[in-house]
């Protein structure tokens, strides 16, 4: 599973809890931390500024958990592994386990706790426009995906011009490619996408018909999921010359987990058959 960096029995004096003594008076927790990063470059330089700062990240954690009480250890422990990946872009994921040793249930357990693991995320988007000021609409988009909490854009691909597909009569498309860091699932990175789209005035008509903007996942690291709302990888996104063609900007190399193919040669499969 690759190399972690370990924190064990952390103790912080906090006040999370559903009683009112507990928020009152406090309790001890119990924090261990699997920081999930690559430690070969530091294991190589033997500096610092190679790897994280585990005292560093410990002190955080502790004043974090002591600065924002909640009732359940649960929310505790995800608003905790939110914070510390947002704060340390080194980190690929956390496993967290918080213990409450005291836990005033009146039996003799030795403790109870959570323990979950989250990650970041990378994910490749299609953007599309073709209606209004279209660049202005995917540079809009850019924006907001990158002001959305908890993801970051790491790199956009060149727009470029594409005739209309589908059959419906409508005016030429300006389509990108972004790459996306996400602590989001896909259904909440589906949500906001549908929220970006709304602001930026798309109106659901016409099916395949013309809109100001249209946000769709490609990938979603390698996860193969099907559901009603949603499915990744995109069903389209082999056939289609005018995502490929940006995508192939950012991840020329990435390959399709179903059809095991890279971009590259999908982009290829999508020329020949086209002549
Ligand atoms: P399209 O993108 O096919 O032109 P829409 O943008 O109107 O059409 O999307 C229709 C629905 O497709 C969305 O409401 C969403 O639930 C669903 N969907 C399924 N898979 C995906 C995906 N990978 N990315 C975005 N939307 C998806
Ligand atoms: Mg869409």
């Amino acid at each position: 599973m690759g190399d972690v960096i370990q924190i064990e029995n952390l103790a912080v004096f906090a006040f999370h809890g559903v009683y009112p003594e507990e928020t009152k008076l406090g309790q001890k927790f119990l924090l261990s931390l699997t920081l999930h990063t690559d430690t070969r470059k530091a294991g190589r330089s033997d500096d610092l500024k190679d790897s994280i700062h585990y005292g560093e990240l410990a002190s955080f954690a502790s004043q974090y958990t002591v600065a924002h009480p909640c009732k359940l250890i649960e929310a505790a422990a995800e608003q905790l592994a939110e914070a510390i990946l947002l704060r340390y872009p080194k980190l690929r994921g956390v496993t967290l386990e918080l213990k409450k040793p005291w836990a005033p249930v009146g039996l003799p357990l030795e403790t109870v706790s959570v323990k979950i693991s989250r990650f970041r995320h990378r994910v490749y988007l299609a953007m599309g426009s073709n209606l209004g000021d279209r660049k202005g609409y995917l540079d809009g988009a850019v924006r907001a995906l990158d002001a959305t909490e908890g993801c970051h854009v790491a790199a956009v691909s060149g727009y470029i011009e594409t005739a209309p597909y589908g059959g419906v009569e409508q005016g030429d498309f300006l389509n990108a490619c972004a790459e996306l860091e996400t602590l989001l699932t896909p259904e909440e990175l589906l949500e906001q996408l549908n929220r970006i789209e709304k602001e930026a005035n798309r109106e659901r008509t016409i099916h395949w018909g013309p809109r100001t903007l249209d946000l769709d996942i490609l990938f979603y690291d390698d996860l193969i999921l099907e559901t009603d709302r949603l499915v990744i990888p995109h069903t389209e996104l082999h056939k289609r010359t005018f995502v490929l063609e940006p995508l192939k900007e950012l991840a020329p190399n990435k390959r399709h987990p179903i059809l095991k193919k890279t971009v590259l040669e999908m982009l290829r499969e999508c020329e020949q058959t086209a002549l």
